[in-house]
């Protein structure tokens, strides 16, 4: 299995002196972690940072995302960034189909999809975000939802090396309740088995991502269960001591 990634989402947060200093204490931290053995380490900060933070961390291992792109390549789209604008500041990585994006802008798995193959097109590694809410949870409709988005919001050819989904449960984004262990690893084991109906052995490459109000004391727990490749995080990834203490529980 790959190296485990653990990925920040810094949502609308940071203007430049506070995202410059959440930059700058990251890069003292890997760099005294120097030699360990360890995640790959994604931050996604808001557009408006993400040339700044990709330039103060350029040449460290530490890698820069959007949290959202357009499905288009440049245009007439007020106030949407394309992927290869995000590429051109650095960018590898884009988080797509959070479930903000999906309820705060009415975002359909084929939206989701579009923007998929967008930014694969320019280069991008897209991590691709499902989850259900509490209401489908408590009615036993979790993996008939999350299997909805899978098949919905993957295009064909998505399941290679570097391919990315993050089971992000709505009820645990920013709530402080994380899913059970055991939850998890049945979400995580229905999510592969679902990638491999889709694409067949490769979606065996697939890396799963746990999201959901991860912290340093819950991570090497959640990190060790089978399946999870790693974890998208909120709220602790703006803490950059708490960030690192999840990167340190990572394998
Ligand atoms: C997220 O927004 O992707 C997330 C998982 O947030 P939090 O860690 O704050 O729950």
């Amino acid at each position: 299995m790959s190296r485990q990634m653990i990925a920040g989402n810094w949502k609308m947060n940071g203007l430049t002196a506070e995202a410059d200093a959440l930059a700058a204490a990251l890069l003292r931290g890997v760099g005294e972690r120097a030699g360990a053995p360890g995640a790959e380490l994604l931050v996604c900060p808001p557009f408006t940072q993400i040339a700044a933070v990709s330039r103060l961390l350029a040449g460290s291992d530490i890698r820069v995302g959007g949290q959202d792109c357009s499905m288009h390549e440049k245009g007439a789209h007020t106030g949407d960034v394309s992927p290869s604008m995000l590429r051109d500041l650095g960018a590898t990585h884009v988080i797509l189909g959070h479930s903000e994006r999906r309820q705060n802008h009415n975002e359909l798995d084929e939206t989701v999809r579009e923007k998929c193959v967008a930014a694969r097109r320019a280069g991008l590694v897209p991590i691709v975000c499902v989850g259900e809410t509490a209401e489908q949870r408590s009615a036993d409709g979790h993996e008939e939802t999350v299997g909805w988005q899978l098949k919905g919001s993957l295009p064909d050819g998505f399941a290679d090396e570097e391919a990315i989904v993050a089971y992000e449960p709505v009820w645990a984004i920013g709530t402080g309740r994380t899913a059970t262990a055991e939850d998890v690893a049945a979400m995580h084991g229905f999510i592969r088995a679902e990638l491999k109906r889709q694409f067949s052995e490769s979606g065996e490459k697939v890396r799963i991502l746990y999201g959901g109000s991860v912290n340093a004391g819950n991570a090497a727990t959640l990190l060790a269960i089978p399946e999870v490749g790693g974890a998208l995080v909120g709220g602790a990834s703006l803490k950059p001591d708490d960030f690192l203490q999840i990167l340190s529980a990572a394998q």
